[in-house]
């Protein structure tokens, strides 16, 4: 749907300019007040379904898509820890009273029990590594004339990403977002914006170099197997997840993110105990 506004939009606004310049020619070769007409619509055309089509394209969110999968992207990551490991499996987690799982799924659908890190602000949304994270909003702009593009991360990332982000996004908005009325005056507060983002980035720890996204893998079920109903029953009883995760961490030797994990695949599991 994105393609298509943005191709039908380029090709309207083509149309209209190709129609324009020949105004333009029919305007000077032929004295005529035709011409003036023509190139007055075709602008018209170009300049508002050009614009109506593309000024929307771009403002898109890395973070689209988390919230789309929820339960279901829990089962299929049970499904591929059990694909390389020997113990992960669905039948490796252990099984709660249908009732626990039936109020942990309610959680999970209504959005008190987040299923994963980086919804629960655990993680970089950028990357999904588990870093110490600092919430920003970075733009980069595109000037096209009447038209522009616009996109921004806003969340919780860590200082690799916000540094990087940062960089590409003002090199970016240096050289194409100076174009447009609109682009030029979302440039002009994007630069110092992601240039503040970024000092302030440099001053957050940076994550291990290896570290990768938190998953749940057979040793981590296997060491949090003992903490299956505790974490079931503190979740229920209305405890904030995150603090259930970090007394998890703290006592289990995972991170947070992990007992997240191990906590969504307790909601996602059968409720056939
Ligand atoms: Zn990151």
């Amino acid at each position: 749907m994105d393609d298509l506004r943005k191709w039908g939009g380029l090709f309207l606004l083509i149309i209209g300019l190709i129609l324009g310049v020949s105004g333009a020619i029919v305007l000077c070769m032929e004295d005529s007040s035709k011409g003036g007409a023509v190139v007055m619509l075709a602008l018209g055309i170009a300049a508002v379904t050009g614009g109506v089509l593309l000024n929307r394209q771009g403002e898109r969110q890395i973070q689209e898509g988390i919230h789309e999968s929820r339960l279901d992207a829990i089962r299929a990551q049970v499904a591929r820890a059990s694909a390389r490991g020997r113990t992960a499996g669905p039948q490796a987690i252990p099984a709660l009273k249908p009732e626990r799982i039936e109020a942990l799924r309610a959680m999970a659908r209504d959005g008190r029990l987040p299923l994963n890190p980086v919804e629960a602000g655990l993680a970089c949304l950028n990357c999904g590594v588990e870093a110490e994270l600092r919430n920003v909003e970075l733009s980069q702009h595109t000037g096209l004339l009447v038209v522009r593009e616009h996109r921004t991360v806003r969340g919780l990332l860590c200082r690799h990403c916000i540094v990087g982000i940062a960089n590409q996004f003002n090199s970016h908005n240096l050289k194409f977002g100076w174009w447009g009325p609109k682009s030029l005056i979302g440039t002009l507060v994007a630069l110092p914006t992601n240039a503040s983002h970024r000092r302030e980035a440099e001053k957050m720890a940076p994550p291990d170099a290896d570290a990768v996204p938190p998953e749940l893998t057979p040793e981590l079920v296997a060491r949090l197997k003992p903490a299956a109903v505790g974490i079931a029953d503190a979740l229920v009883a209305g405890k904030e997840p995150r603090m259930v995760f970090q007394t998890v961490a703290d006592k289990f030797s995972v991170s947070p993110g992990e007992a997240l994990l191990f906590a969504a695949a307790l909601a996602a599991q059968d409720g056939k105990a």
